[in-house]
């Protein structure tokens, strides 16, 4: 019933399917719902006036209707609840877009659902090759990685390459192998498994570098798809309630596309852009830069120093527990300071992905010697999963910002136990201690290793269980944190983490007009019922991007 009130409210025909360009030209009057603002000393209000970019006033509805211009468009959130504009502080924006243009596994929830899925796309696209990704088996109840066999039998004679949803790992059909070359005899690249059969034979699951090997049997994404893939997925983090995003590990061509794309009109959430060392030249020769459209920015650069968690790649001060092993390191350290330096000089931000304990160690220390001194440069690590105790202050004195993500700990809870064993647990997904030791948290997704989607954040962040609501005994539930810090850790601080906490982050007069609105208030129901909370409206720089 809200949604169709609040459509009819919006517009004649429906607001989302009119081209951006013809956004209404005067004051947006929203008000109707609790309006949480974000702001400690004034939590909540009546009504947002908006006029062009910025927000006008924030406080009662009579007062911000004789402050209205003679042309306001009035929006009555009918019940649904507004918050300052969501922002997914760490995302992969090309990569979100290209899980929608093909085959999007996210979902599927079986091998049986995931052979029914293969052999749908197959039956619609009858040309090429099938690529997809987004699977991830952890909890399928057949407790195997998909097979060859399940690829051939839902696709016969096709090649299909399906990559897991974190990136480390696909399987391929026998006709993607056979085009590949891999046999019994073929010999697995360093930091690579080729996992075989019972049959001594190639089974399909290629993990981590051995997915290189099939890298040739899908074409590269066309200029055309990437575009596409960039659209879509700006379209679609609008219809789910983000304002923006921090794009992370950008490649330069990705960039120049984003941009263009955006000077067409093409493209309306904010996007703060952390470049691949391989299009990294333009930051670091020039800094931080800012498009026309204001939307697009880059801020620096992404690293990483370890893998990850599940495939035993996060760089551990001891042992794993159920495995050999301390972890990988992923950059020599003369390079990271390099390229630190580089950045600094700059101000340009670093952002340094790093998921184990000794891989937060090493990154405070490189960033500690980088930064020698200034504690203002707000660089960022990535993940920051597993962190020692005596290293916890050190981001605080540091001014260094953690960006984790909350639904990596939901999932990651089942098999952490295993990895790093009971007395090193609390050193993990330690939200609160961070927030309580004075460090910046800002919330983020990682999609599309995750979905992507600001109530699976909030969700995972307030409550610590399971999509399907499970939570062990030693999940540590005391790090889940209030309503209030989540709100916070998926608005302000991301604004924090990107420079732009004076204009962006809150609702206040005087800042951008980005805001975000649920057909439900997530800062009091049940946790459950924040998973289907519906959102109704986004608004970006002060135009509608999304509303329904
Ligand atoms: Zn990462
Ligand atoms: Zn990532």
């Amino acid at each position: 019933m809200r949604r169709l009130a609040l459509a009819a409210l919006l517009a004649v025909t429906s607001l989302s399917t009119i081209p951006f360009s013809m956004a209404w030209a005067g004051d947006l009057l929203i008000h109707g719902g609790p309006i949480h603002t974000g702001v400690d000393a004034a939590p909540t209000a009546q009504a947002v006036l908006i006029r062009d970019d910025k927000i006008l006033f924030v406080g009662d509805l009579a007062a911000a209707k004789a402050k209205a211009a003679k042309d306001v468009r009035d929006i009555d959130l009918k019940g649904a609840a507004a918050y300052p504009g969501f922002v997914d502080a760490h995302a992969h924006l090309t990569g979100i877009g290209l899980r929608e243009l093909t085959l999007n596994l996210d979902q599927v929830k079986s091998v049986a659902e995931l052979v029914a899925a293969v052999k749908a796309y197959a039956a619609a696209h009858p040309e090429g090759a099938i690529y997809g990704r987004g699977w991830i088996e952890t909890h399928w109840p057949e407790k195997r990685f998909p097979t060859k066999a399940d690829l051939d039998a839902a696709a016969p004679g096709r090649i299909v390459v399906l990559g897991r949803s974190d990136g480390h790992a696909s399987v391929a059909s026998s006709a993607a192998l056979a085009k590949a070359g891999i046999t019994a005899a073929t010999p697995a690249p360093a930091g690579g498994q080729i996992l075989k059969g019972a049959d001594g034979q190639p089974d399909g699951m290629l993990i981590d570098h051995a997915q290189s090997l099939v890298k040739d049997v899908i074409p590269p994404p066309s200029e055309t798809l990437k575009r596409e893939a960039l659209r879509k997925a700006g379209q679609l983090y609008a219809s789910r309630g983000w304002t923006g995003l921090g794009n992370m590990s950008v490649m330069a061509d990705d960039l120049a596309l984003l941009r263009d794309e955006a000077a067409k009109g093409a493209f309306h959430i904010r996007v703060d852009n952390y470049m691949d060392p391989s299009g990294a030249a333009e930051v670091l020769a020039k800094g931080p830069q800012t498009d026309a459209t204001g939307l697009i920015r880059v801020r620096g650069i992404k690293l990483y120093m370890d893998g990850a968690l599940g495939s035993r790649g996060a760089a551990l001060l001891e042992p794993y527990s159920d495995a050999e092993g301390l972890g990988l390191q992923l950059t020599q350290r003369d390079q990271g300071l390099a390229l630190m330096k580089k950045a600094k000089a700059v101000s340009a931000q670093v952002a340094m992905h790093a998921i184990g304990d000794r891989g937060n160690r090493m990154t405070l220390d490189w960033f500690e010697e980088a930064l020698a001194g200034d504690t203002k440069a707000r660089w960022r690590i990535e993940h920051a999963q597993i962190v020692a105790d005596t290293d916890l202050p050190r981001f605080a004195k540091l001014g260094v910002i953690a960006s984790m993500q909350p639904s990596h700990a939901i999932g990651d809870l089942y098999f952490a136990p295993a990895r790093l064993g009971k007395d090193r647990l609390h050193e993990g997904y330690r939200w609160n201690d961070f927030l309580k030791a004075g460090v910046v948290v800002a919330a983020g997704s990682d999609a599309p290793v995750e979905v992507g989607d600001p109530r699976i954040e909030f969700y995972a962040a307030v409550y610590r269980h399971s999509l399907d609501g499970f939570a062990n005994a030693d999940w540590h539930l005391e790090e889940a944190v209030t309503r209030a810090e989540a709100l916070k850790m998926l608005t302000l601080a991301p604004a924090y983490a990107a420079f732009r906490e004076k204009e962006l982050g809150t609702l206040e007069a005087g800042k951008k007009a980005d805001l975000t609105a649920f057909d439900q208030d997530l800062m009091t129901i049940e946790p459950k019922a924040i998973l289907t909370a519906q959102p109704v409206l986004t608004v970006v720089d002060g135009k509608v991007a999304f509303a329904r």
